[in-house]
C-alpha cells in the first residue's frame, strides 16, 4: 500500500470518527464521561446581574408550596412535621434534621424555587452551601455554592447531579438570592417496569438557560449512575439536608399534566 493510500485511509477514518461522534454531543452526553469525572470541562462563568429587589409572585394557576409563612405543605420523609427554621420570609435547612418533602405528589411540572447559600464561606467543594431540589424525590438539580468554588463539573450548582454540568455557571455571590426555573418531565415505564421515556429537565438559573431539555440516564446517585427503577407517576418534591444552612423562599409549582 502506498503512503498516499495509507494517508487517505487515515484521513477518512478520522473523518468517520468525527461524523459518528459530534463534538457537541461528546462534550454534553454523560455516557462519554465517568460520573464526577474531574477532567470534565467546567462551564464558563456568566454574570447574571443582581437579584431583583422584589421576588416575582406566583402565577394564578400555581400551587404555592412556600410563601414565607410556614411549612404546612412540607414534612420529613417519615411523616413528622417539617422542623426546618422559618424566619424573615425564608426557610432554612436545619443541619442534621434530614430532608423535607411536599405532602402533595407531582409528576410533570414547572417549578420556581429561590435559594441562598450562607454568606459566611465555610468548607469547599461539595461541603459549601450544598442542598438540592429533588423532583419526585429522585432526580436532583444540585444546589451548591458555586461562586469561586471548584468541584467536579457534574456536581456544581444547576448540575443534574452526576450526569449533566450546567451549560454555564450563572451563580450570584454568597448571600444573594438565586432562582431556579425548572421544567421537568417524568419518566414513563411499561408494564414490565422498563423505562420507555426517560426523565427530562430544562433549567434556568437566575434567568439563564443551564439545562436544555436533557435526558436523564436514571435516578440521581453519588459516584454511580444506577438504572431507572419504575415508580409512581406522581411523587413528592424533596429538598436536601446536606448539613449546610441553605435558605429557600418563594416556591411554587404548575402541574403540566
Ligand atoms: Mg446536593
Amino acid at each position: 500500500m502506498s503512503l498516499s493510500t495509507l494517508l487517505r485511509l487515515f484521513i477518512l477514518g478520522g473523518l468517520g470518527l468525527v461524523i459518528s461522534m459530534p463534538a457537541n454531543a461528546q462534550s454534553r452526553n454523560p455516557v462519554y464521561w465517568d460520573v464526577h469525572d474531574s477532567t470534565r470541562t467546567r462551564p464558563p462563568v456568566v454574570e447574571p446581574g443582581p437579584a431583583p429587589a422584589d421576588p416575582p409572585t406566583a402565577p394564578s394557576d400555581a400551587t404555592v408550596l412556600f410563601d414565607g409563612g410556614d411549612l404546612s405543605k412540607w414534612e420529613h420523609p417519615d411523616g413528622s412535621a417539617a422542623s426546618w427554621t422559618v424566619e424573615n420570609g425564608y426557610m432554612e435547612v436545619k443541619p442534621g434534621s434530614g430532608p423535607i418533602r411536599t405532602k402533595e405528589a407531582f409528576g410533570d411540572v414547572q417549578l420556581h424555587v429561590e435559594w441562598m447559600v450562607p454568606t459566611t464561606v465555610e468548607g469547599e467543594g461539595q461541603s459549601r452551601g450544598n442542598s438540592g431540589v429533588f423532583l419526585m424525590g429522585t432526580y436532583e438539580v444540585q444546589v451548591l455554592d458555586s461562586h469561586e468554588n471548584q468541584t467536579y463539573a457534574d456536581g456544581q450548582a444547576a448540575a443534574i447531579y452526576g450526569q449533566y454540568p450546567p451549560l454555564v455557571n450563572a451563580m450570584r455571590p454568597q448571600g444573594e438570592w438565586q432562582t431556579y426555573d425548572i421544567v421537568f418531565h417524568r419518566p414513563h415505564f411499561d408494564e414490565g417496569g422498563t423505562v420507555v421515556t426517560p426523565a427530562r429537565f430544562t433549567v434556568y438559573h437566575n434567568g439563564i438557560l443551564v439545562q436544555d431539555n436533557v435526558e436523564l440516564t436514571g435516578p440521581t446517585a453519588w459516584k454511580e449512575r444506577p438504572p431507572y427503577e419504575a415508580h409512581a407517576p406522581a411523587l413528592p418534591l424533596r429538598l436536601q439536608d446536606h448539613d449546610n444552612a441553605v435558605r429557600f423562599r418563594n416556591i411554587w409549582v404548575r402541574e403540566l399534566e
